[in-house]
């Protein structure tokens, strides 16, 4: 079998036109085990455990794994069917299970931290120092030193701990699907865009019912918000949204969210650590809880007399506009709505004829050769999964390969939602061989039609800029270690690179370099541009609270001990006080359906959203100050952070990069919360 079957051989490139997709599972389940072997040979050898015999050789094990996996994973994403996603649920429970038993080997944890134990007396270099501790943390803090009897209490906290996750998102999902309006009088559709109607009726019509349906799903619940006029039925939609998992039934999470918290900080209490939080944020830029706490409260300081004077203007515009006498939850969306119309007048439809994709494209890779020197050759000599699929060569300015890039822009059956970043191989150095990456993004931008090209919304554009930026960080990576190698880095640092980039398309010099009309060449006018960046600050204090308050609300159950509370709710109400800026509903509550942080992996991490703006509007602050491609200053963001990788801590690259380290007078300022 292993012979025919492609991904097994050797190979340069993802060999797509020879992957068959009955090849994946034969050749995971071999990788599994040629990895299994090279693993027992580190943790069964007779020799004194070096650096090099043991943590290196940890390092490079499970290479072809790592290849195949990636090329399965990706291909899940991007081009799946029916037969790959059964081939996912089978294979994940079997990639768990063997990094499982790597992290309980005993016999290679000895060896891990007889290395460890005299990391002082051996001569590493700083990238190694890092893997090192990496190595050693992934075995330590998942219990390796504690005694038996403590480890198996772990290893149950563990268990309870993920079936109480997945049942608490099972009733998040079950409460969504739960819910309809029903609406069968035409005027109360008043205000909803017609083909959003015209989607509505045929969800009533899917499940042969009557009229029109609305659900809790973002796609159907979000426009609702934003235009029903209909104030009684936004209420109903917005008043049953907030009161997922709290309706006291069976689908009920306070318990489970009130267990999690608990459970959790024994975790972290057997491990050592005070708190959640301060086990979390140990591998975190941010590093404690009482930073995150400070930087929270820092911005909304800042923050909080701006989001108060929107309120107050939010208000008064809904009083004149409807009589509306004080300002609920239910209103804020539409009347945000309305009132940015009123002042920007901004519609998609004006800006898109300016930013032809291809025109982007080339705008991006402009832009990535001004700063950084890269050249983006289309070849056809690299196979691709989908014929709609583009493949760069890149290369420096001495014409030396960097990387293979993919690109992959329209949606299709068989892709999911959003946009991505994803690498086939990651760039590292082996045996004295230098291995360059290969890096992929993927989105879902508007295809073209017959009559017209592939036209971007600006937002498609910012995210094109965003996912390139992710790519800049796969493709300029220079170190020797694949797991520190280009996006590999603390959790609240990898969207600096791509978020940074993000400025760029707000700025005049880089926008006359391609936002230019498809038809007649016309450069964008900049008082568009200049509407542009003035509504992209529409309500930003509002924004920022709120973002603020899940952050709050995030550590008010991490960064505590958690073991005296008992009514969310009153816990919840006390955590949003300092935030607050709309009347309380007492029918909702956000913890028991904060899915971020109780089922997915944001816990004590929700701050990194607001904590990656502050980095990538301080760092382009900098780029700002020296001209937007200043090459001192795209020199040093290369050679300290986009080549960097994970080799240093953040902290450690970014005051390397900038001089001193990052402060939130930058993004404040760009918000429009204090003055320039
Ligand atoms: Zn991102």
């Amino acid at each position: 079998m292993s012979t025919n079957n492609p991904l097994l051989q050797d190979f340069k490139f993802a060999p797509f036109s020879k992957i068959e997709t009955e090849h994946f599972k034969p050749a995971i389940t071999e990788a599994i085990q040629l990895a299994k072997s090279e693993i027992e040979n580190i943790a069964s050898a007779e020799t004194e455990p070096t650096f090099e015999n043991t943590i290196e050789e940890l390092e490079f094990s499970g290479e072809k794994l790592d290849r195949v996996t990636s090329i399965f994973f990706n291909l899940n994403s991007a081009e799946t069917n029916a037969e790959i996603q059964k081939i996912a649920q089978e294979v994940s429970p079997l990639l768990s299970e063997f990094r499982n038993d790597i992290i309980l080997n005993e016999a290679l944890f000895k060896r891990v931290k007889a290395v460890y134990d005299q990391k002082d007396q051996l001569d590493l270099t700083t990238e190694q120092k890092t893997l090192l501790d990496k190595k050693y943390k992934a075995f330590s803090r998942n219990g390796a030193n504690l005694p038996k009897e403590k480890q198996e209490e772990l290893r149950e906290i563990d268990k309870q701990l993920s079936a109480l996750s997945l049942n608490f998102g099972e009733n998040v999902l079950a409460e969504t699907n739960k819910f309809e309006l029903q609406i069968t009088n035409e005027e109360d559709l008043d205000g909803l865009p017609e083909s959003f109607k015209e989607e509505a009726k045929a969800v009533a019509e899917s499940k042969d019912k009557e009229g029109w349906i609305f659900t809790l799903d973002y796609p159907s619940y979000i426009p609702f918000m934003k235009y029903a006029k209909n104030r009684e039925l936004r209420k109903k939609m917005a008043i049953a949204f907030g009161a997922k998992g709290f309706h006291g039934d069976e689908l009920d999470n306070q318990e489970n969210v009130l267990k999690i918290a608990k459970l959790r900080y024994q975790r972290a209490q057997l491990l050592g650590f005070e708190t959640h939080a301060h086990f979390v944020l140990q591998e975190r830029m941010a590093e404690t809880p009482e930073k995150v706490d400070s930087f929270l409260n820092e911005l909304l300081e800042k923050a909080k007399p701006a989001a108060e004077k929107e309120f107050a203007t939010l208000e008064e515009f809904a009083k004149e506009l409807d009589n509306i006498d004080r300002l609920e939850k239910w209103d804020s969306a539409y009347y945000s709505e309305k009132l940015k119309q009123k002042l920007f007048n901004l519609d998609d439809e004006k800006l898109k004829p300016y930013f032809k994709l291809e025109n982007v494209i080339d705008g991006v890779f402009t832009v990535a050769g001004k700063l950084y020197g890269l050249q983006f050759n289309e070849t056809s000599e690299v196979e691709k999964y989908h014929p709609d699929v583009k493949t760069y060569n890149v290369t420096d300015e001495n014409g030396k390969d960097v990387a293979l890039f993919y690109a992959d822009f329209h949606p299709r059956p068989g892709k999911r939602g959003g946009a991505w970043m994803t690498e086939y191989k990651s760039q590292y150095v082996k045996n004295e061989k230098e291995e360059r990456p290969h890096v992929s993004i993927v989105c879902n931008f508007t295809k073209p039609t017959k009559s017209e090209p592939s036209l971007l919304t600006f937002n498609e554009v910012t995210t094109l800029f965003h996912e390139f930026g992710h790519a800049l960080h796969g493709m300029l990576a220079n170190t020797v270690y694949p797991s520190l190698s280009g996006p590999n880095v603390y959790w609240d640092f990898v969207e600096l690179p791509s978020q940074v980039l993000e400025n760029w398309c707000y700025e005049k010099e880089a926008l006359q370099l391609f936002a230019k009309h498809y038809k007649t060449g016309e450069a964008i006018p900049m008082e568009l541009v200049e509407k542009i960046k003035e509504s992209s600050n529409f309500q930003e204090g509002m924004q920022t609270v709120r973002q603020l308050s899940f952050g709050m609300l995030d550590l008010s159950w991490h960064a505590i001990d958690p073991t005296e509370v008992n009514d969310v709710k009153a816990h919840e109400n006390k955590a949003f006080e300092p935030t607050k800026l709309y009347p309380d509903v007492p029918e909702n509550c956000m913890s028991t359906a904060f899915s971020h942080i109780f089922q997915g992996g944001y816990s004590a991490g929700y701050y990194s959203y607001k904590w990656a703006e502050v980095l990538d509007a301080d760092a382009f602050e900098y780029f700002s100050e020296k001209g937007i491609f200043s090459k001192e200053v795209a020199d040093k963001f290369k050679n300290n952070i986009l080549s960097m990788g994970g080799t240093e801590h953040p902290m450690t690259l970014y005051k390397r990069f900038r001089g001193k380290e990052p402060q939130p007078e930058a993004l404040l300022k760009r918000a429009g919360l204090i003055e320039k």
